[in-house]
């Protein structure tokens, strides 16, 4: 911690340097010592730690000395501290298993107790501060999580119904069930409206039909599909009496307890990717899979037992844009856990300029530190500032969601579309510019900063298409 800040008033001391000419100084270098280890700090460490983390500071510490407690999350000590980082030399079906495990060992203690089932402001909190927590150790553990609870029971609790709340949230809450969310298809991303399965209604068992028509209407990237889900959210072009009514949301089995495929479900893994290996994405098809009416959500729309199609949105574009506003919950995630990888990457970097030295500027003299060059502080220290204020617009955002109303929900989908865009775009452009400050350091996987491009990188696509985001910021009135 005291390092921590001392780290902070050397980068200010930098920062407000008045003669320029005097930032390249020629200490000996034999004799080097981190200024950071003499200088005194005239900042509360707790207060700053209270403005950038916002809330649930005490929860976050838990769930932290919790993993720090597991060798499932490799602690390793240096010095006084304890640091976790999962191992990436795993192969892709070990990650995928070790995500698992973590997850069965925080789900004994009890970290996802009311993620689902607690109502409130304070609840939603708690459970979007542990979450952050577990994606500053890995992407992927996040993730799946995520999907689980923001996606699969996001979609229940938003798309559906007290029946529905009444059967899936607790079992949810208990992994009783593993819930993965099938909106994507292979033929359409960002244009869900074009999505190509169909499910019809046949009012003789009271069933609906969910089929893939063709190859491009397969479902594709869906998070959890691969090794474990059980069950999905599949999106759907739902047609009536030979009309289309547009996509609707649907719960269906696609495993049994036991891990085996259901019939008329087809699943294929979509294989290693550039970073969340631990996250088994797969593809569905559906071959013509019977479920039950009641399995439609129907907070926008239902279908009565004969089979009439009832909505109190009658207008097609009104009713898409009710079933993509729960999405929401998603991109305030993303922009949230997005400055917490730049931090990660400019503490890194901003270390290491601190202790690693190049070139001297006099014959034989000490070599110079990296921050002290301005080349480099113009590199490192704008994108530290400008995370700071990446903080304070991701608090902003989420108290915006957890505090949100019927009349603040537009608001917010634009808000949280323009911030999930901007700072994750940021955040790319930082670790970038951290690798390259490192050096070749940079490029090592254990030093993350590089590691985490890879890992991070999705967060520009996924929830949301960052250039399709910001052309819907643009059009909003
Ligand atoms: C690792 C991973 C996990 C995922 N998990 C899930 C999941 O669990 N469930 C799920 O349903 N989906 C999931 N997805 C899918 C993800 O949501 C989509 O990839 C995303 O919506 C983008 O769709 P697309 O890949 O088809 O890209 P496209 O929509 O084809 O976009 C390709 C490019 O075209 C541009 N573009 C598109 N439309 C326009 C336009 N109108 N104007 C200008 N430019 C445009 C985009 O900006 C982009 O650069 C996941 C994806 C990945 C990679």
């Amino acid at each position: 911690m005291d390092r921590a800040i001392h780290r902070t008033i050397i980068i200010k001391n930098h920062l407000l340097q008045p003669n320029s000419d005097q930032i390249l100084t020629t200490n000996a270098c034999l004799s080097y010592s981190p200024p950071e280890l003499n200088e005194v700090y005239d900042f509360d460490l707790k207060e700053m730690r209270k403005l950038l983390d916002g809330h649930n500071l005490q929860e976050r510490d838990w769930l932290f000395n919790l993993m720090v407690q597991s060798k499932l999350f490799n602690p390793r000590k240096r010095g006084e501290k304890v640091y976790v980082a999962p191992d990436y030399n795993q192969t892709m079906e070990q990650q995928r298993e070790m995500t698992m495990k973590r997850i069965s060992y925080l789900l004994e203690r009890n970290v996802f107790e009311g993620w689902l089932t607690a109502k409130g402001a304070e609840a939603e909190l708690r459970k979007l501060a542990l979450l952050e927590v577990t994606g500053i150790f890995d992407h992927s553990l996040a993730i799946k999580i995520g999907v689980h609870f923001f996606l699969w029971g996001g979609a229940i609790q938003f798309f559906g119904t007290q029946r529905h709340h009444e059967k899936w949230l607790r079992d949810t809450e208990n992994y009783v069930v593993l819930g993965c969310f099938a909106m994507t298809e292979l033929g359409h991303g960002s244009n869900v409206r074009g999505i190509e399965t169909v499910t019809t209604y046949d009012a003789n068992t009271g069933e609906f039909i969910i089929n893939t028509p063709c190859e491009s209407a397969q479902k594709y990237w869906i998070g959890g599909a691969a090794n474990h889900a059980t069950h999905t959210i599949v999106f759907s072009q739902l047609e009536i009496n030979g009309k289309n009514q547009g996509v609707h949301a649907f719960i269906c089995q696609i495993r049994d307890a036991a891990g085996n495929i259901c019939p008329n479900i087809r699943i294929a893994d979509c294989g290693h990717k550039i970073g969340l290996n631990g996250v088994d994405n797969g593809r569905i098809w559906f071959d013509n899979v019977r479920i039950p009416r009641e399995n439609l959500l129907n907070s926008v729309a239902d279908v009565s037992p004969d089979g009439q199609y009832l909505s109190s949105i009658k207008d097609p574009d009104q009713r898409f844009a009710a079933f993509m506003a729960p999405l929401t919950s998603g991109r305030v995630i993303i922009a949230g856990s997005s400055v917490y990888k730049a931090k990660i990457g400019l503490a890194i970097a901003i270390r290491y300029s601190l202790s690693r030295r190049a070139f001297s500027i006099t014959p034989n003299g000490p070599e110079v530190l990296l921050l002290d060059y301005p080349s480099h502080q113009r590199r490192l220290l704008p994108l530290l500032a400008k995370s700071y204020a990446a903080s304070c617009a991701a608090n902003y955002l989420k108290m915006m969601y957890v505090n949100r109303t019927p009349q603040s929900n537009k608001t917010i989908h634009v808000v949280s579309s323009a911030f999930k865009a901007i700072l994750t775009w940021h955040n790319m452009r930082t670790l970038q510019e951290c690798r390259e400050a490192c050096g070749g350091q940079g490029l090592k996987t254990e030093n993350r900063v590089g590691h985490l491009k890879g890992e991070f990188d999705v967060q520009l696509t996924f929830e949301g298409d960052n250039n399709v985001l910001m052309q819907q910021v643009l059009l909003s009135p």
